[in-house]
């Protein structure tokens, strides 16, 4: 169900803004459905942002829960969050945390193309690293690489309150 952010002051919509928080977070947590139960895995990520569409890239071994529930049902809900700082006050409702963060729905598809999943490893060191690494059919044969189409996304902040900046 798409709903719009209940704060909306603390939306985030500058592409550049939300591209920052994507090269912050390094964790995706990914919402699966697993029959009737939900499940949930917190993945490192590669992305790709392109005329505002998010893709990611994760991976990891080539057989576990996670394969079986994306293979019989491929929706997930992301959550990568960044900037996380404790909020201290004088009375208890004045504490929080700041954060910044994305959330939404999207397709899961494991890649088998060959050559997709040498790119998507070398995406997902890029934005892990900031380096460039380079993959051979090899190294990518012993892993399995899956791709996040995410449909649609929000983008959320909740800044340190100016009194309260160090
Ligand atoms: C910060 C962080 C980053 C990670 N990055 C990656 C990554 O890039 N690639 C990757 O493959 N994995 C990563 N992991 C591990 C990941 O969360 C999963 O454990 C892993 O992907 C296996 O998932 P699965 O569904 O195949 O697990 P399975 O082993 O098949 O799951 C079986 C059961 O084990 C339990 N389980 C599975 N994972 C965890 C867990 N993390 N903690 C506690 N119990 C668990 C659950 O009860 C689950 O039902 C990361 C974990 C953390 C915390």
């Amino acid at each position: 169900m798409k709903r719009g952010i209940t704060r909306r002051e603390r939306e985030v919509t500058d592409p550049q803004a939300i591209q920052a928080i994507l090269d912050k977070g390094q964790i995706v947590h990914i919402a699966m459905i697993d029959g009737d139960e939900p499940y949930l895995v917190p993945m490192n990520y590669g992305y790709v942002m392109e005329e505002g569409k998010l893709t990611l890239y994760v991976h990891g071994a080539t057989e576990g829960r996670k394969l079986d529930v994306l293979r019989v049902n491929p929706k997930v809900f992301i959550e990568i969050d960044c900037d996380i700082t404790p909020i201290e006050g004088k009375v208890a409702c004045q504490y929080g945390t700041s954060y910044s963060s994305i959330m939404g729905t999207g397709k899961a598809v494991i890649v088998d193309d060959v050559e997709e999943k040498m790119n998507a490893l070398s995406i997902l060191m890029k934005t892990q690293t900031g380096k460039d690494f380079e993959f051979n059919e090899k190294l990518v044969s012993i892993v399995s690489v899956i791709r996040i189409e995410v449909a649609e996304y929000t983008a959320k902040a909740r800044p340190i309150p100016p009194g309260l900046m160090k």
